[in-house]
């Protein structure tokens, strides 16, 4: 099928991301402002360029000062205080007298100038031996693209409330925040240049059901708004103005899956017991309080992810204490007495929070990130711990570290949370003393601990997103290099036995939550290696469960055994295909 091609069509090829098939107009996003424009003007409009620059800086003051505002009430004036060198450059004289300067003598549009003498100034910083010095360059520069948003007329995001028609979105990149704001009611499916399959952008969109295609490399200047196309999220492919005969095509994709739909939905009430009579444990990963109806209507056992970041982002300060716990305890109370594990705050890597002020970094995914940046930031991972503690006693709450590397990060976190537990103690408030804490293992440091840390978890999770792109050095957003990010090298396959033997000699239990989880050719391999749950986004529940039911755990263990004692990952990935065709043929085929 990848060689499909009729007269007329164009097709661009990608990373497949989230399945579903969409058709509709294209809108492309952002391809406009990926870089400043100079625009030489009548020498009499250098008054009007003025004046819509001071307009822009009392616009992003305000901005600023709100933002602050915010920040303030929700975790005090130190962090706030962030802000006030973010004002300050506004009020620059320097800058702004060099900017006036160029609009009076070159007659250039105030984008370009203020753009100009920014960068000026921000290069000259950024060039400095002093840390502060240098951190300076990265505010001048998050407060310019401020102001030069305000003078183009669009804010710092890309406000995707504007879509009036149902259309397929093509971006260079959608941050996480951006995805999470997509509407399904308007967004048929997206489309980006960059990512690769565990990027969060692709992650969110299995959850939000939008057929998604990413890695496309050029899409966003190839594509412009108003064409016709055919996004297909099985094959990873966009074709542009489809003929009769493809449209004809994916309409029977779309019938063929309607179908195996129907027949999904009938185990969805059933357990996932293998037919020899092994029980696996399926669960959801989710992002919000609102994906709690999805969890049990799909057929999973719990919740074995909530990635709580989704809370923290698209707003200008983080949630209080209180509202967390409300999150927390909705999806608590709603799947009561299925569990639910929440994960503490993982952001950093590609999931930014503008209003934390996170500098930017060389290497987000080794940098800032999750546990480390909670143990640097206590007030946010104390107010997070004790929302997740009050909402244990509304259900069977159980939480997890992401990004442990080794057994201090482990110790420290757990010694605040025993901290926290006396204070909601002192002031009788209730949570449940027992509640479970694991470990996400998603650095290959800490499968090499695993049997110091399995003696202080109650559980473990395997985030294999991340430890893959640790262990093979394979950035996990970069579609250049995803042809490398190889779940079954046997280098993973051995680190998952190894965590697998570590935990379950201390009788601790093991889940994989990683996209890998939710890849149906992979199943029965993980559940051979020993994994005991799968957690994965709801609308793979079905397939996994329909799979597992046709297997045996004798097979799907000798499956394990020859995977570790076999060289290359493709002999390897070639018995999984085999086996799980010949368990639910026809089932993983979506060949128009
Ligand atoms: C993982 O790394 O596999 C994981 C589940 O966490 P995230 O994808 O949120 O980094
Ligand atoms: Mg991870």
């Amino acid at each position: 099928m990848a060689d499909r091609l009729h007269k007329g069509e164009k097709i661009l090829r990608g990373i497949a991301a989230s399945t579903g098939v969409a058709r509709g107009r294209i809108v492309v996003l952002d391809k406009a402002r990926t870089t400043v424009e100079r625009r030489e003007l009548p020498e009499a409009e250098a008054p009007r360029e003025i004046a819509r620059l001071e307009a822009a800086l009392g616009a992003t003051r305000k901005q600023l000062q709100e933002v602050q505002r915010k920040l303030t009430e929700s975790i005090g004036s130190g962090q706030a205080s962030i802000f006030d060198a973010h004002i300050l450059v506004l009020e620059d004289p320097a800058l702004i007298e060099e900017t006036v300067r160029m609009l009076n003598a070159e007659h250039v549009n105030a984008e370009w100038a203020f753009h100009t003498a920014a960068e000026r100034y921000a290069g000259a910083l950024a060039a400095m031996n002093d840390e502060y010095l240098r951190e300076r360059a990265s505010d001048l520069r998050d407060v310019a693209s401020r102001v030069i948003s305000h003078l183009a007329g669009h804010d710092n995001d890309v406000d995707l409330r504007h879509l009036t028609e149902p259309c397929i979105i093509i971006a260079h990149d959608l941050t996480p925040s951006k995805t999470a704001q997509l509407d399904r009611k308007k967004v048929l499916g997206f489309a980006t240049d960059i990512g690769s399959k565990t990027s969060h952008s692709a992650i969110l969109s299995h959850s939000l059901r939008i057929p998604a295609v990413v890695g496309l490399k050029t899409a966003s200047q190839e594509l412009e708004t108003g064409q016709y196309a055919l996004l297909d999220g099985y094959n990873g492919l966009i074709i542009v103005d489809p003929t009769d005969q493809t449209l004809f095509e994916y309409g029977q994709l779309v019938r063929k899956q309607v179908t195996l739909e129907e027949k999904l939905r009938e185990v969805v009430t059933q357990p996932a017991i293998t037919l020899d009579n092994h029980r696996v444990f399926l669960s959801a990963n989710i992002e919000s309080a609102a994906n709690a109806a999805d969890v049990l209507a799909n057929g999973a056992d719990g919740v074995g992810l909530f990635r709580t970041e989704y809370l923290f982002i698209n707003r200008d300060a983080p949630p209080s204490e209180e509202e967390q716990f409300q999150a927390y305890r909705e999806v608590a109370a709603r799947l009561k007495p299925h569990p639910v594990v929440i994960r503490t705050l993982d952001l950093g890597g590609d999931k930014l929070l503008s209003h934390l002020h996170v500098p930017t970094e060389m290497n987000p995914f080794l940098g800032w990130r999750a546990i480390r940046f909670c143990l640097a930031q206590t007030d946010i991972f104390s107010a997070q711990l004790r929302a997740i503690l009050r909402a244990s006693a509304e259900g069977n709450v159980k939480m997890m570290y992401p990004m442990i590397s080794g057994l201090d990060e482990l110790n420290q976190a757990n010694a605040l949370l025993a901290e926290l537990k006396e204070e909601l103690r002192a002031k009788h408030i209730p949570f449940d003393d027992r509640m479970e804490v694991g470990t996400m293992i998603e650095i290959p440091s800490a499968v090499l601990v695993a049997d110091s840390l399995a003696r202080r978890s109650q559980f473990f999770s395997i985030g294999t997103n991340d430890l893959i792109q640790y262990t093979l050095a394979v950035d996990r957003m970069n579609e250049k290099i995803a042809h490398l990010y190889d779940p079954t090298h046997p280098a993973i396959l051995r680190l998952i036995k190894t965590t697998v033997d570590a935990a379950h000699a201390q009788k601790v239990w093991v889940s994989v939550c990683g996209e890998m989880a939710g890849d149906p050719m992979l199943v029965p391999l993980l559940l051979g290696l020993g994994v005991d749950e799968l957690s994965a986004a709801p609308a793979l529940i079905a397939p996994m469960k329909y799979l597992i039911r046709r297997l045996k755990i004798a097979e799907a263990r000798e499956l394990a055994q020859f995977a570790l004692a076999t060289e290359s990952s493709h002999d390897i990935l070639l018995r999984c295909h085999d086996i799980v065709n010949r368990a639910a043929p026809g089932l993983f085929d979506h060949q128009p």
